[in-house]
């Protein structure tokens, strides 16, 4: 088992924008509305603790904190550096990353220069061009997000704490004019992210003997990324798929059979699985333990942690007999969820992935074998 190393800190648990597809907020779970709307100082202040005493005893020094919310600016300037001063103080003298996910809305100059005096590194959700990210990511009274995202978008552009882009699939819109619209803002990562469904809540538009549009859509940007299209972009996705296909070790969750050592912490200061869970059942992803009673070994012990630790022998039969479940690995957890068999089913976007893996592999050995006739 690994210990956790990597933390989402839910500082605000309520959202200016109203996302069709949010699994905080439009996929049956309500637990937010009986949360504190943003994290106390003393709250912060405990989970500090908790983190530098797991740290201790599992003997490691490199430490990932990610802010999320929510919108994680909700909660102002002011509270947010009073945040930061808590976690630096504590972590002095210790290797660490702090990130934040935000839907960019409210990020001005102000914070913008707070963030690059701090090295808080900044990734966004947007979905592409403007009348596609309107279609899903807009505020309560109905007006789409993207031109305040776009202001956002030109204050990050060439600072070195633009972290990258969230980018959830529409299928139904062009995968090329996605991508390439979304290069012209240079980010350092495009993370092209599949909507969150399950067996019993299938994506909206896997039809019935069509179930690798996904896989097709994200095939067309690889091919053009692939063959040098902005391929100074990273795309996280293609890259931790090539990553393990060359043998070497992943990070991201939503592949490979690697140990997750990634927890949530809510406002409250409960401690959650993934907070995606939400879109699995409401209530999923609590596991009933919180920092004022609990350190994060107890957190290791339970079943849903334990599940995303056991590496290829915690998967269903089909993708452990699978050829390519090293870089697989089922798909992401929350999407492989059935009421009948719970997790221990393969993704539901299981013939996606397998397209979109052996698309790749067969791209890197027609390319090898090109540079070998070559020389
Ligand atoms: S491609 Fe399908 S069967 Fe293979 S590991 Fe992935 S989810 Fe499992």
């Amino acid at each position: 088992m690994v210990p956790i190393s990597g933390f989402v800190i839910k500082i605000s648990s309520r959202c200016n924008l109203n996302c069709s597809y949010c699994y905080e907020y439009n996929m049956g779970d309500d637990s937010w509305k009986s949360m504190p709307k943003t994290m106390s100082i003393e709250t912060m202040s405990k989970v500090m603790d908790r983190i530098k005493e797991h740290s201790l005893k599992h003997d490691f020094n490199n430490i990932s904190i990610s802010l999320h919310g929510g919108e994680p600016l909700l909660v102002g300037i002011d509270k947010f550096k009073d945040y930061i001063s808590v976690i630096k103080s504590n972590l002095d003298g210790y290797r660490y990353t702090i990130g934040m996910q935000t839907n960019a809305t409210l990020i001005d100059q102000e914070f913008l220069n707070y963030f690059e005096e701090n090295e808080i590194y900044v990734g966004l959700s947007y979905d592409g061009p403007p009348k596609v990210n309107d279609l899903n990511r807009y505020y309560h009274n109905g007006k789409g997000s993207s031109k305040d995202v776009e202001v956002a978008l030109e204050l990050l552009k060439d600072s070195k704490i633009f972290s990258g882009i969230l980018t959830v699939i529409d299928v139904n819109t062009n995968p090329i004019d996605t991508w390439h619209y979304l290069t012209q803002f240079e980010p350092p990562i495009i993370d092209f992210l599949l909507p969150h469904a399950n067996w019993d809540n299938p994506p909206l538009s896997h039809g019935e003997n069509d179930y690798v549009k996904y896989g097709d859509w994200m095939i067309s940007i690889f091919d053009d990324w692939f063959n040098g299209y902005k391929s100074h972009i990273r795309i996280r996705f293609f890259e931790e798929i090539l990553y393990r296909l060359f043998g070497q070790k992943g990070t991201l969750e939503s592949l490979g059979t690697e140990e997750v050592g990634l927890i949530t912490i809510s406002s409250n200061g409960a401690y959650e699985q993934v907070d995606t869970m939400k879109s699995v059942y409401p209530g999923a992803q609590n596991i009933g333990l919180n920092i004022n009673t609990n350190d994060l070994d107890e957190v290791l012990l339970q079943k849903g942690i334990k599940d995303r630790q056991t590496g290829k022998n915690g998967l269903c039969t089909k993708c452990q007999n699978c050829k390519v479940v090293n870089i697989c690995g089922g798909g992401y957890y929350p999407h492989r969820y059935s009421k009948i068999l719970e997790f221990d089913n393969p993704s539901v976007y299981c013939e996606d992935l397998y397209k979109l893996i052996t698309h790749i592999e067969d791209a890197v050995i027609l390319n090898t074998q090109k540079s070998q006739i070559k020389q």
